[in-house]
């Protein structure tokens, strides 16, 4: 399937591009990759680049960028999903370091696109965390901060806006302040995801698209039209996981929908701020986010959902009511844009890992890497990740393969829990959705609720804890 022109914002204005030819012959090569999005491109990039005599394949069972990498919010986060849960127990000078390597990571995409000509939009503004719709928000945010801290990023990282200040960033509607993240870019993923494939491709690396691998084995994987022997395989398959290999009983999809706006006005950025273009989300544990695009657009998500049977999202439509949904949160945000024109609307799935934070893990034995659980983190994590994968591959005694997030003699099935069996994987999302939804609405209407809301909270902050 292609990226859909019709609702995907990001692919709308490119053109359409020939697809490649599908495996249909058995090859023999060093490293095959299943998967074409950031983490199975990035992978290829880096492997290529630091050894240009590997011979690699990458398969993609649709076209490239099918998957999250293709329809994404474009956040570059110089931050991952679970940090905590790596680097927690660590002491403060190696959790600093951690912190420093996802921080360069943002300006390391940035330099890493312009030296290759890769024109993707990339916009280092940085990202405003907001208390931006109830006083309760601004002890949330304030909190946030320090968790941030103790956690190893740095003042210079991560600082608190007062009011006056966030004014001169954003203009919510009710701007009480929130923190500023400097190490956060935006990007069209569309445009960087089709740039690195023509990139790797330029180096000598094989897109096989319409090439679905179909099973796996200690080195050979199988398509319906073909095989690659590689003593090297790696699964970057994220949310789009398929049955062929087990990676799904441990990294599972779950849905993210995205809006866009038609291109504002210049009175109409006056009311709403950001000059500097930066990415914003509010305090919710509903998760909501956006940026303003290159081209004066404000793209816009909101709210997860966890379908039954963990099936992924592959068409890239969505429903009138869920962009009804999005733009109505949007304009809380942004009263100025009441009326303005939802002109796109889309989603797909992210993974989640049921540890509940990314991995980069190659088992030597078998010769299979599995990288991924990035749950909507994964634009800046998946060029780390595969950057690190990459080294692990070629043996390198590199600081990334140091990382916490990095393990070589183990399994998936070793290293990765295993998600629950139905219903319960569907009871539980629903249950953290509702609650989580009744605390923003007593939040809302200040709802003076003495034992219900603190209550909320604590089974919240308990149900952030496991799944944050
Ligand atoms: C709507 C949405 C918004 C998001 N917003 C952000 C954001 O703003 N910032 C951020 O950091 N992250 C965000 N994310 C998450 C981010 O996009 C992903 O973490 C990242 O793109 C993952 O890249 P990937 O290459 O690992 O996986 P994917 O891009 O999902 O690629 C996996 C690929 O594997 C292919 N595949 C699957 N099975 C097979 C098979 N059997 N054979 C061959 N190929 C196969 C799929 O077709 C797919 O192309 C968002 C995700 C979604 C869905």
């Amino acid at each position: 399937m292609h990226i859909d022109r019709q609702h995907v914002f990001w692919a709308s204005a490119l053109p359409t591009l020939a697809p490649r030819s599908p495996l249909t012959e058995h090859r023999q090569v060093d490293v095959a990759i299943i998967g074409a999005g950031f983490t199975g491109l990035w992978t290829a990039y880096y492997l290529k680049t630091l050894a240009p005599h590997l011979d690699i394949a990458v398969l993609e069972a649709e076209r490239v960028g099918h998957g999250a990498s293709g329809r994404n919010g474009g956040w570059v986060v110089g931050n991952i999903a679970g940090l905590e849960r790596h680097i927690g127990s660590l002491p403060m000078e190696q959790r600093r370091f951690c912190c420093q390597v996802l921080a360069d990571n943002v300006d390391e995409i940035g330099h890493t696109l312009s030296r290759a000509g890769i024109d993707a939009d990339f916009h280092k503004g940085g990202a405003i965390y907001a208390a931006a719709r109830y006083r309760d928000q601004i002890a949330i945010q304030q909190d946030y901060l320090a968790h941030l801290h103790e956690l190893g990023h740095s003042e210079r990282a991560c600082h608190w806006l007062n009011a006056d200040q966030l004014a001169e960033k954003a203009l919510f509607r009710n701007g009480y302040g929130g923190i500023y993240h400097r190490q956060v870019a935006t990007v069209n993923p569309v445009k960087l995801v089709t740039g690195l494939a023509d990139m790797v491709e330029r180096l000598g690396v094989t897109i096989h698209e319409q090439s679905r691998a179909i099973a796996i084995g200690s080195g050979e994987v199988s398509t319906h039209g073909g095989t690659l022997e590689a003593p090297t395989i790696v699964c970057a398959t994220e949310g789009y996981a398929e049955r062929f290999h087990d990676l799904w009983r441990h990294v599972i999809p779950v849905q993210s929908l995205v809006i866009a706006t038609e291109p504002l006005s210049e009175a109409t950025w006056q009311e709403i701020g950001m000059a500097e273009r930066p990415a914003f989300a509010d305090a919710s544990r509903l998760i909501n986010y956006g940026h303003r695009t290159a081209d004066d657009r404000l793209v816009f998500g909101a709210r997860g959902t966890y379908r039954f049977g963990g099936k992924p999202k592959v068409d890239h439509a969505i429903s009138d009511a869920d962009i009804r949904m999005r733009r109505d949160l949007l304009v809380d945000l942004f009263p100025p844009l009441e009326g303005i024109k939802i002109t796109h609307g889309w989603g797909g799935s992210l993974g989640l890992s049921r540890n509940f934070r990314p991995h980069v893990v190659l088992d030597r034995k078998s010769g299979i890497a599995t990288v991924g659980g990035y749950a909507g983190e994964g634009v800046a994590a998946s060029h780390l990740f595969a950057r690190t994968l990459a080294d692990l591959i070629l043996e390198r005694d590199s600081k990334l393969c140091r990382m916490p997030w990095a393990f070589t003699n183990a399994s998936h099935r070793e290293l990765l829990k295993r998600w629950e069996p139905e219903p319960l994987r569907w009871l539980a999302a629903q249950a953290i959705t509702f609650s989580y939804a009744a605390e923003e609405t007593l939040m809302k209407h200040h709802k003076s609720t003495p034992l219900l809301k603190p209550t909320l909270t604590r089974v919240n902050d308990y149900f952030a804890s496991i799944i944050e």
